[in-house]
């Protein structure tokens, strides 16, 4: 074990990031009482894969001698954002036995002291997820038979083997020597169960590092267990790139020349659009997407995918914008799809779509985007013909002063995604394009929710009209509204009233 990492360090990074969480210590106590629980049915049990790694990590930023070289390493980070979204922390458990069993016996005898929200035990891939409540927080255990897997063709899903399968068997089925770390879970000085001898190694939180990496987490480096890896499983080309530039490390030398190889043999050919895609929303999830985007493009992995796909400074432009503008947002993913697709032609965007697998939903909301931005770029080009034409109006005393029914008229015909794409990709720092942008975010924010308060039903009731002609009043209210003409449900009654009522009172008259 390093100097760097004893069980201490351990410890307190655990705790930190328990009570970050809002767990407190009762995180640690929840995985120590596992372990217990366990050992009370003869299994030896391990905390294993990315939450490891990260703890680990994380003990590498708090510890003063290493805290430097890991200070860009972004650990818990996505999950703090995504915490605010209501979700909270998922552990891995790998057992020495019977996951479905576990989880069946902790079921009728849960001595852990926490009280479990659900348990649920998935037949078909022997695993189980139970999820406990702490401080009323879910966390989610996601629990595991150790198993060996065996990849019958590249690219498919492996064939999995679980009986009498050890720790050290489960380790090499893994991607990365990074995610093969665990900690023992087994009480101290209580042995093991499933027979095996009792040791140090067993011990609570003792490390286990069969591949190696430990060495790789200190020297930053990303290095797959052997050399078919890729071929067996193509994902773990994307999950490379995810790792190397969220951890801030680099893909070992003889590992960027494996994917160089696999990307040589066309391994992305071997697997579905659904999983490519699934693998590129995971790093359109990360902080900065754009610069995992320019690794794939780097590493050729985007030409591996659809040969026309490309990633350039002008995209990693837009990216960064769309990153800024839509931080807290949901459905980000369209803008950024639509902007990787955006300098495709007609027929080389279908056969994208095709391989992406986005299906037609997404390819018509991306498609109305591209056409909403064409639109909008004339709209303003036009703008900027008068501009020009008469500049002292416009630009003189400030932006040019429209009405808020004058801005909805130039914005209505849009939807919200075309509007925003068409900023996103627009790069004209001009006072113009600012007025432009502003009333666009005026509209975007606040007119187009102007209503007006009075209803169809409630014009009807003047026995005024019917259907399209109530429809018709109801939009000549709204654009009064917005215009702050009618400031309340009286005011728009009052008008409907004199300039309906009245007017067909004396229509009637003149008959
Ligand atoms: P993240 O922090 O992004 O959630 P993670 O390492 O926890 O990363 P998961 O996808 O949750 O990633 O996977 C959990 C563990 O399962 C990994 O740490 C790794 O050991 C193993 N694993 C996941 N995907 C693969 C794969 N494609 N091939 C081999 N092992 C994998």
């Amino acid at each position: 074990m390093p100097m760097d990492l004893n069980k201490n360090l351990i410890k307190r990074s655990l705790l930190e990031v328990f009570n970050k969480y809002g767990y407190g210590r009762d995180g640690l106590e929840l995985i120590k009482r596992l372990g217990i629980f366990a050992g009370s049915i003869g299994y030896n049990s391990f905390l294993i894969g990315g939450f490891v790694r990260d703890i680990i990590i994380y003990g590498m930023k708090i510890n003063p001698e290493t805290s430097p070289r890991f200070a860009s390493s972004k650990v818990f980070n996505i999950y703090k954002k995504e915490k605010g979204q209501g979700i909270c922390l998922d552990i891995d458990i790998v057992l020495e036995g019977n996951a479905e069993r576990f989880a069946e016996l902790i079921r009728k005898r849960n001595d852990t002291g926490f009280a479990i929200n659900s348990i649920k035990v998935h037949k078909r891939f022997r695993t189980a997820t139970i999820e406990f409540l702490i401080n009323k927080k879910p966390l989610k255990v996601d629990l595991a038979s150790a198993r060996t897997e065996t990849y019958l063709s590249h690219g498919a899903l492996p064939a999995v083997s679980i009986g009498g399968t050890s720790l050290k068997d489960d380790v090499f089925r893994r991607d990365f020597t990074i995610n093969t770390l665990s900690f023992s879970l087994n009480p101290d000085g209580c042995g093991s169960g499933a027979g095996l001898p009792r040791s140090a190694e067993l011990a609570f939180l003792a490390v286990r590092d069969y591949a190696g990496g430990l060495p790789d987490i200190l020297n930053k480096k990303i290095r797959v267990l052997h050399d078919l890896s890729f071929k067996e499983d193509p994902t773990r080309i994307f999950r490379a790139v995810r790792f190397e530039k969220r951890l801030g490390f680099g893909i070992e030398r003889h590992t960027g020349i494996f994917i160089k190889k696999a990307m040589g043999a066309k391994v992305l050919d071997n697997i579905s659009g659904k999983r490519i895609t699934a693998e590129l929303n995971f790093l359109l999830k990360e902080k900065k997407p754009e610069i995992y985007f320019t690794r794939l493009e780097a590493l050729g992995i985007l030409e591996g995918i659809y040969p026309k796909l490309r990633f350039t400074n002008d995209n990693e432009r837009v990216f960064r914008k769309i990153a800024k503008s839509r931080k807290n947002s949901q459905n980000t993913h369209i803008f950024y799809i639509a902007e990787l697709l955006h300098h495709l032609n007609r027929t080389e965007f279908n056969a994208a779509v095709e391989r992406l697998a986005l299906g037609e939903k997404i390819k018509q909301i991306i498609l109305s985007m591209y056409s909403d931005e064409k639109k909008l770029a004339s709209l303003f080009s036009k703008l900027d013909e008068e501009d020009r034409k008469c500049a002292d109006k416009l630009c003189g005393n400030g932006p040019l002063k429209l009405t808020n029914s004058e801005i909805y008229h130039m914005f209505k015909a849009f939807s919200e995604n075309g509007i925003l794409f068409y900023f996103f990709k627009n790069n004209n720092k001009s006072r113009l394009a600012s007025n432009f942008a502003k009333r666009a975010a005026k509209y975007i924010n606040k007119i187009r929710f102007i209503k007006p308060v009075i209803s169809g039903n409630d014009i009807k009731s003047f026995g005024i009209c019917e259907g399209p002609v109530c429809g018709s009043i109801l939009e000549e209210i709204k654009l009064l509204k917005m215009d702050g003409k009618l400031k309340s449900k009286d005011a728009e009654i009052l008008y409907v009233k004199n300039k309906y009522i009245v007017k067909k009172m004396e229509g009637g008259g003149k008959k």
